[in-house]
Protein backbone atom coordinates (compact mmCIF):
# COMPACT_ATOMS: atom_id res chain seq x y z
CA UNK A 1 0.00 0.00 0.00
CA UNK A 2 1.20 3.88 -0.78
CA UNK A 3 -0.19 6.81 -0.30
CA UNK A 4 0.22 10.02 -2.63
CA UNK A 5 0.02 12.88 -0.15
CA UNK A 6 -0.50 15.62 -2.98
CA UNK A 7 -3.80 17.35 -2.92
CA UNK A 8 -6.13 16.30 -5.90
CA UNK A 9 -8.56 19.22 -6.80
CA UNK A 10 -12.08 18.69 -8.31
CA UNK A 11 -14.14 21.85 -10.19
CA UNK A 12 -15.55 22.71 -6.47
CA UNK A 13 -12.34 22.97 -4.97
CA UNK A 14 -11.81 26.57 -7.24
CA UNK A 15 -12.80 29.51 -8.55
CA UNK A 16 -11.01 31.15 -11.50
CA UNK A 17 -9.01 34.72 -10.84
CA UNK A 18 -10.10 37.42 -12.29
CA UNK A 19 -7.05 39.46 -14.77
CA UNK A 20 -6.95 42.61 -15.66
CA UNK A 21 -7.92 42.63 -19.68
CA UNK A 22 -8.22 44.77 -22.79
CA UNK A 23 -11.27 43.33 -24.18
CA UNK A 24 -14.49 45.52 -23.54
CA UNK A 25 -17.59 42.75 -24.99
CA UNK A 26 -18.12 39.61 -24.88
CA UNK A 27 -18.87 39.46 -28.10
CA UNK A 28 -15.02 39.84 -29.01
CA UNK A 29 -14.19 36.42 -27.89
CA UNK A 30 -13.93 33.22 -30.48
CA UNK A 31 -14.44 30.17 -28.65
CA UNK A 32 -13.80 27.98 -32.31
CA UNK A 33 -10.89 25.94 -32.19
CA UNK A 34 -8.61 24.30 -34.72
CA UNK A 35 -7.29 21.44 -33.70
CA UNK A 36 -4.63 18.94 -35.69
CA UNK A 37 -4.73 15.32 -34.76
CA UNK A 38 -1.77 13.25 -34.21
CA UNK A 39 -2.58 10.30 -36.42
CA UNK A 40 -5.88 10.74 -38.54
CA UNK A 41 -6.47 13.29 -41.19
CA UNK A 42 -7.42 16.59 -41.61
CA UNK A 43 -7.25 19.46 -39.30
CA UNK A 44 -11.40 20.16 -37.31
CA UNK A 45 -12.54 23.75 -36.71
CA UNK A 46 -14.98 24.26 -34.49
CA UNK A 47 -16.61 24.13 -30.61
CA UNK A 48 -15.16 21.61 -28.74
CA UNK A 49 -18.24 20.96 -26.16
CA UNK A 50 -19.15 17.17 -26.94
CA UNK A 51 -22.35 15.62 -26.36
CA UNK A 52 -21.31 12.28 -24.23
CA UNK A 53 -22.49 8.98 -26.05
CA UNK A 54 -24.57 7.82 -23.70
CA UNK A 55 -28.04 6.29 -25.27
CA UNK A 56 -29.99 9.78 -23.21
CA UNK A 57 -27.80 12.46 -24.24
CA UNK A 58 -25.45 11.18 -27.80
CA UNK A 59 -28.60 10.85 -29.68
CA UNK A 60 -28.89 11.91 -33.83
CA UNK A 61 -31.43 14.56 -32.80
CA UNK A 62 -28.99 15.90 -30.60
CA UNK A 63 -26.54 16.08 -33.19
CA UNK A 64 -28.32 17.55 -35.41
CA UNK A 65 -28.98 20.34 -32.74
CA UNK A 66 -25.60 20.98 -31.65
CA UNK A 67 -24.47 20.98 -35.04
CA UNK A 68 -26.11 23.96 -35.88
CA UNK A 69 -23.83 25.89 -32.64
CA UNK A 70 -21.02 23.76 -34.06
CA UNK A 71 -20.64 21.36 -30.88
CA UNK A 72 -19.90 18.18 -31.67
CA UNK A 73 -21.61 14.92 -30.63
CA UNK A 74 -21.02 11.34 -29.77
CA UNK A 75 -23.39 9.46 -31.20
CA UNK A 76 -24.16 6.57 -28.92
CA UNK A 77 -22.77 3.07 -29.63
CA UNK A 78 -25.93 1.35 -29.98
CA UNK A 79 -27.24 2.47 -33.08
CA UNK A 80 -27.65 -0.20 -35.92
CA UNK A 81 -25.85 -0.16 -39.35
CA UNK A 82 -29.44 0.62 -41.04
CA UNK A 83 -29.65 3.76 -38.89
CA UNK A 84 -26.53 5.13 -39.53
CA UNK A 85 -27.31 5.01 -43.18
CA UNK A 86 -30.99 6.70 -42.97
CA UNK A 87 -29.31 9.26 -40.52
CA UNK A 88 -26.09 9.91 -42.86
CA UNK A 89 -28.65 10.07 -45.72
CA UNK A 90 -30.98 12.24 -44.44
CA UNK A 91 -28.69 15.31 -43.04
CA UNK A 92 -25.49 13.37 -41.16
CA UNK A 93 -23.48 13.67 -43.87
CA UNK A 94 -23.50 17.55 -43.78
CA UNK A 95 -22.28 17.29 -40.36
CA UNK A 96 -19.78 14.66 -40.32
CA UNK A 97 -16.58 16.62 -38.56
CA UNK A 98 -19.34 17.28 -35.62
CA UNK A 99 -20.41 13.51 -34.83
CA UNK A 100 -18.16 10.35 -34.16
CA UNK A 101 -19.43 7.34 -34.13
CA UNK A 102 -18.48 4.95 -30.88
CA UNK A 103 -18.12 1.24 -30.08
CA UNK A 104 -16.85 -1.20 -27.65
CA UNK A 105 -14.40 -3.45 -28.03
CA UNK A 106 -15.76 -7.12 -28.61
CA UNK A 107 -15.34 -8.68 -31.52
CA UNK A 108 -19.09 -7.75 -32.29
CA UNK A 109 -18.40 -4.50 -31.70
CA UNK A 110 -15.03 -3.97 -34.09
CA UNK A 111 -17.40 -6.09 -36.66
CA UNK A 112 -19.92 -3.42 -36.66
CA UNK A 113 -17.64 -0.59 -36.60
CA UNK A 114 -16.02 -2.16 -39.67
CA UNK A 115 -19.90 -1.90 -41.58
CA UNK A 116 -21.15 1.37 -40.48
CA UNK A 117 -17.61 2.99 -41.49
CA UNK A 118 -17.47 1.18 -44.96
CA UNK A 119 -21.30 1.98 -45.79
CA UNK A 120 -20.91 5.57 -44.93
CA UNK A 121 -17.43 6.64 -46.10
CA UNK A 122 -17.55 10.30 -44.92
CA UNK A 123 -17.89 9.64 -41.38
CA UNK A 124 -14.20 10.46 -39.48
CA UNK A 125 -14.40 10.19 -35.88
CA UNK A 126 -14.68 6.91 -33.84
CA UNK A 127 -14.99 6.84 -30.17
CA UNK A 128 -13.80 3.81 -28.20
CA UNK A 129 -15.53 3.95 -25.12
CA UNK A 130 -15.03 1.23 -22.13
CA UNK A 131 -15.34 2.67 -18.37
CA UNK A 132 -12.00 1.17 -17.61
CA UNK A 133 -9.48 2.44 -19.87
CA UNK A 134 -7.09 0.65 -18.09
CA UNK A 135 -7.14 -2.71 -19.65
CA UNK A 136 -4.55 -4.28 -21.67
CA UNK A 137 -7.25 -5.98 -23.68
CA UNK A 138 -8.81 -2.60 -24.45
CA UNK A 139 -4.92 -0.87 -25.53
CA UNK A 140 -4.52 -4.07 -27.55
CA UNK A 141 -8.40 -2.94 -29.67
CA UNK A 142 -7.04 0.71 -30.01
CA UNK A 143 -3.76 -0.73 -31.99
CA UNK A 144 -6.29 -2.95 -34.40
CA UNK A 145 -8.74 0.03 -35.00
CA UNK A 146 -5.48 2.30 -35.72
CA UNK A 147 -4.24 -0.41 -38.07
CA UNK A 148 -7.85 -1.20 -39.86
CA UNK A 149 -8.41 2.57 -40.02
CA UNK A 150 -5.89 4.34 -40.46
CA UNK A 151 -7.14 7.41 -41.87
CA UNK A 152 -9.83 7.98 -39.02
CA UNK A 153 -9.81 10.47 -36.20
CA UNK A 154 -9.58 7.89 -32.90
CA UNK A 155 -10.99 9.07 -29.41
CA UNK A 156 -10.44 6.63 -26.35
CA UNK A 157 -10.94 6.29 -22.83
CA UNK A 158 -11.43 6.56 -19.99
CA UNK A 159 -8.63 6.99 -18.23
CA UNK A 160 -7.62 9.56 -15.63
CA UNK A 161 -3.26 9.60 -15.51
CA UNK A 162 -0.17 10.54 -17.65
CA UNK A 163 1.27 7.12 -18.36
CA UNK A 164 -2.52 5.43 -19.48
CA UNK A 165 -2.67 8.80 -22.07
CA UNK A 166 0.63 8.65 -23.33
CA UNK A 167 0.33 4.86 -23.88
CA UNK A 168 -3.06 4.87 -25.40
CA UNK A 169 -1.68 8.30 -27.66
CA UNK A 170 1.05 5.74 -28.77
CA UNK A 171 -1.25 2.75 -29.30
CA UNK A 172 -3.40 4.90 -32.23
CA UNK A 173 -5.59 7.14 -30.23
CA UNK A 174 -6.03 10.77 -31.54
CA UNK A 175 -7.49 12.16 -28.60
CA UNK A 176 -7.87 10.65 -24.77
CA UNK A 177 -11.00 10.84 -23.02
CA UNK A 178 -10.77 11.51 -19.33
CA UNK A 179 -12.70 11.22 -16.18
CA UNK A 180 -13.34 7.80 -13.96
CA UNK A 181 -16.37 8.16 -11.30
CA UNK A 182 -17.13 12.23 -11.90
CA UNK A 183 -20.36 11.54 -13.72
CA UNK A 184 -23.70 12.60 -12.43
CA UNK A 185 -25.32 9.47 -12.61
CA UNK A 186 -22.31 7.44 -12.23
CA UNK A 187 -21.47 5.22 -8.81
CA UNK A 188 -18.25 4.00 -9.46
CA UNK A 189 -16.67 5.66 -6.49
CA UNK A 190 -19.45 4.25 -4.30
CA UNK A 191 -19.55 0.98 -5.91
CA UNK A 192 -15.58 0.38 -5.89
CA UNK A 193 -13.72 3.21 -4.17
CA UNK A 194 -12.19 4.06 -7.43
CA UNK A 195 -12.03 7.38 -9.01
CA UNK A 196 -9.79 10.74 -9.50
CA UNK A 197 -10.48 14.15 -8.67
CA UNK A 198 -11.74 15.87 -12.52
CA UNK A 199 -9.76 19.28 -12.58
CA UNK A 200 -6.19 17.18 -11.51
CA UNK A 201 -7.10 14.48 -13.59
CA UNK A 202 -7.51 16.81 -16.63
CA UNK A 203 -4.38 19.00 -15.91
CA UNK A 204 -2.27 15.80 -15.55
CA UNK A 205 -3.57 14.09 -18.75
CA UNK A 206 -3.22 17.14 -20.56
CA UNK A 207 0.38 17.37 -19.38
CA UNK A 208 0.82 14.09 -20.77
CA UNK A 209 -1.21 14.66 -24.05
CA UNK A 210 0.38 17.93 -25.14
CA UNK A 211 3.94 16.82 -24.60
CA UNK A 212 3.19 13.71 -27.56
CA UNK A 213 0.93 16.34 -29.79
CA UNK A 214 -2.49 14.60 -28.65
CA UNK A 215 -5.50 16.00 -27.22
CA UNK A 216 -7.91 15.04 -24.45
CA UNK A 217 -11.26 15.28 -23.46
CA UNK A 218 -12.50 16.25 -20.10
CA UNK A 219 -15.63 13.69 -19.33
CA UNK A 220 -17.81 13.96 -16.92
CA UNK A 221 -18.94 15.88 -13.71
CA UNK A 222 -19.58 19.71 -15.30
CA UNK A 223 -22.64 20.67 -13.26
CA UNK A 224 -22.98 24.32 -14.06
CA UNK A 225 -21.05 26.50 -17.02
CA UNK A 226 -18.23 27.48 -15.21
CA UNK A 227 -17.31 24.35 -14.81
CA UNK A 228 -16.64 23.64 -18.41
CA UNK A 229 -15.07 26.92 -18.36
CA UNK A 230 -12.42 25.45 -15.07
CA UNK A 231 -12.31 22.50 -17.06
CA UNK A 232 -10.55 24.21 -20.41
CA UNK A 233 -9.07 26.64 -18.02
CA UNK A 234 -7.08 23.16 -16.46
CA UNK A 235 -5.74 22.35 -20.07
CA UNK A 236 -8.76 19.85 -21.56
CA UNK A 237 -9.17 20.53 -25.13
CA UNK A 238 -12.55 19.21 -25.61
CA UNK A 239 -15.37 18.59 -22.99
CA UNK A 240 -18.07 16.35 -22.75
CA UNK A 241 -21.08 16.63 -21.27
CA UNK A 242 -23.77 13.91 -19.98
CA UNK A 243 -26.17 15.49 -17.39
CA UNK A 244 -25.96 18.94 -18.69
CA UNK A 245 -27.34 18.02 -22.29
CA UNK A 246 -29.91 15.83 -20.84
CA UNK A 247 -33.72 15.98 -20.00
CA UNK A 248 -34.21 17.86 -23.71
CA UNK A 249 -36.05 17.64 -26.41
CA UNK A 250 -33.40 16.29 -28.55
CA UNK A 251 -32.06 14.22 -25.44
CA UNK A 252 -33.09 10.42 -25.37
CA UNK A 253 -34.84 8.29 -22.81
CA UNK A 254 -38.41 8.70 -21.68
CA UNK A 255 -40.50 11.60 -21.20
CA UNK A 256 -42.89 11.42 -18.16
CA UNK A 257 -45.64 13.30 -17.71
CA UNK A 258 -47.04 13.34 -13.90
CA UNK A 259 -50.57 13.68 -12.34
CA UNK A 260 -49.94 17.67 -12.15
CA UNK A 261 -48.80 17.85 -15.67
CA UNK A 262 -45.41 18.94 -14.44
CA UNK A 263 -42.79 16.78 -17.46
CA UNK A 264 -39.82 15.11 -16.69
CA UNK A 265 -37.26 12.85 -18.65
CA UNK A 266 -35.55 9.89 -18.12
CA UNK A 267 -31.60 10.18 -17.86
CA UNK A 268 -29.31 7.08 -16.74
CA UNK A 269 -25.81 6.03 -16.60
CA UNK A 270 -24.91 3.72 -19.27
CA UNK A 271 -24.22 0.77 -16.94
CA UNK A 272 -27.30 1.34 -14.61
CA UNK A 273 -29.88 -1.51 -14.49
CA UNK A 274 -31.80 0.73 -16.78
CA UNK A 275 -29.46 0.52 -19.42
CA UNK A 276 -28.51 -3.11 -18.78
CA UNK A 277 -31.56 -4.22 -19.03
CA UNK A 278 -32.57 -2.42 -22.63
CA UNK A 279 -29.29 -3.88 -23.92
CA UNK A 280 -27.88 -6.59 -21.81
CA UNK A 281 -30.90 -8.36 -20.34
CA UNK A 282 -30.15 -7.64 -17.33
CA UNK A 283 -27.11 -6.64 -14.49
CA UNK A 284 -24.76 -10.10 -15.61
CA UNK A 285 -24.19 -11.89 -11.74
CA UNK A 286 -20.73 -11.00 -11.52
CA UNK A 287 -20.93 -7.35 -12.15
CA UNK A 288 -22.80 -4.51 -10.02
CA UNK A 289 -24.61 -1.53 -11.81
CA UNK A 290 -22.39 1.64 -11.34
CA UNK A 291 -24.90 3.94 -12.65
CA UNK A 292 -28.16 5.25 -11.36
CA UNK A 293 -31.30 6.30 -13.24
CA UNK A 294 -32.82 9.91 -12.37
CA UNK A 295 -35.94 11.75 -13.50
CA UNK A 296 -34.70 15.23 -14.83
CA UNK A 297 -37.51 18.23 -15.13
CA UNK A 298 -38.02 18.60 -19.05
CA UNK A 299 -36.10 21.22 -20.09
CA UNK A 300 -37.48 22.02 -23.95
CA UNK A 301 -35.14 22.18 -26.47
CA UNK A 302 -30.73 22.42 -26.12
CA UNK A 303 -30.44 25.51 -27.94
CA UNK A 304 -30.98 26.84 -25.34
CA UNK A 305 -29.14 25.62 -23.13
CA UNK A 306 -25.85 25.76 -25.50
CA UNK A 307 -26.56 29.51 -25.10
CA UNK A 308 -26.10 29.36 -21.44
CA UNK A 309 -22.97 27.41 -21.75
CA UNK A 310 -21.22 29.39 -24.72
CA UNK A 311 -22.51 32.27 -22.90
CA UNK A 312 -20.71 31.68 -19.58
CA UNK A 313 -17.47 30.77 -21.25
CA UNK A 314 -17.55 33.65 -23.50
CA UNK A 315 -17.73 35.84 -19.70
CA UNK A 316 -15.24 33.83 -18.51
CA UNK A 317 -12.78 34.60 -21.00
CA UNK A 318 -13.32 38.41 -20.52
CA UNK A 319 -12.90 37.51 -17.10
CA UNK A 320 -9.40 36.91 -17.76
CA UNK A 321 -8.36 38.54 -20.75
CA UNK A 322 -8.79 35.59 -23.24
CA UNK A 323 -9.93 36.83 -26.74
CA UNK A 324 -10.39 33.03 -27.51
CA UNK A 325 -11.17 29.80 -25.96
CA UNK A 326 -7.40 28.44 -26.88
CA UNK A 327 -5.80 31.34 -24.52
CA UNK A 328 -7.86 30.92 -21.78
CA UNK A 329 -5.89 28.43 -20.66
CA UNK A 330 -2.44 30.13 -20.18
CA UNK A 331 -4.98 32.80 -18.96
CA UNK A 332 -5.74 30.71 -16.11
CA UNK A 333 -5.05 31.26 -12.51
CA UNK A 334 -6.88 28.61 -9.85
CA UNK A 335 -7.21 29.59 -6.47
CA UNK A 336 -8.06 27.31 -3.85
CA UNK A 337 -10.91 27.85 -2.29
CA UNK A 338 -13.26 26.47 0.24
CA UNK A 339 -16.58 27.93 -1.12
CA UNK A 340 -18.70 28.26 -4.31
CA UNK A 341 -21.79 30.11 -5.15
CA UNK A 342 -24.35 31.53 -2.52
CA UNK A 343 -27.02 29.22 -2.31
CA UNK A 344 -29.23 30.67 0.24
CA UNK A 345 -32.08 31.68 -2.37
CA UNK A 346 -31.17 27.92 -4.13
CA UNK A 347 -28.88 26.81 -6.91
P1 LIG B 1 -21.88 14.01 -16.68
O1 LIG B 1 -21.59 15.06 -17.70
O2 LIG B 1 -23.31 13.58 -16.68
O3 LIG B 1 -21.39 14.40 -15.30
O4 LIG B 1 -20.98 12.75 -17.07
C1 LIG B 1 -21.14 12.07 -18.28
C2 LIG B 1 -20.20 10.89 -18.30
O5 LIG B 1 -20.48 9.95 -17.27
C3 LIG B 1 -20.27 10.03 -19.54
O6 LIG B 1 -19.68 10.59 -20.67
C4 LIG B 1 -19.57 8.76 -19.09
O7 LIG B 1 -18.16 8.86 -19.15
C5 LIG B 1 -19.97 8.68 -17.62
N1 LIG B 1 -21.03 7.68 -17.42
C6 LIG B 1 -22.18 7.52 -18.11
N2 LIG B 1 -22.91 6.51 -17.64
C7 LIG B 1 -22.21 5.97 -16.63
C8 LIG B 1 -22.43 4.86 -15.75
O8 LIG B 1 -23.45 4.18 -15.77
N3 LIG B 1 -21.44 4.59 -14.86
C9 LIG B 1 -20.29 5.35 -14.81
N4 LIG B 1 -19.36 4.98 -13.93
N5 LIG B 1 -20.07 6.41 -15.59
C10 LIG B 1 -21.01 6.71 -16.50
Amino acid sequence: MRIENDIKLGFKDVMIRPKRSTLSSRAEVTLARKFKFLHGGDAWQGIPIMAANMDTVGTMEMAAALAEHQLFTALHKHYTPAQWKTFMETGGTAITEQIAVSTGTNDADAKKLAVILAENSTLRFVCIDVANGYAEKFVDFVKSTREKHPGKVIIAGNVVTGEMVEELLLAGADMVKVGIGPGSVCTTRVKTGVGYPQLSAIIECADAAHGLGGQIISDGGCKVPGDVAKAFGGGADFVMLGGMLAGHEESGGQLVEKEDGSKYKQFYGMSSETAMEKYANGVAEYRASEGKTIEIPFRGSVSDTVLDILGGLRSTCTYVGAQSLKELTKRTTFIRVQEQHNEWFGE
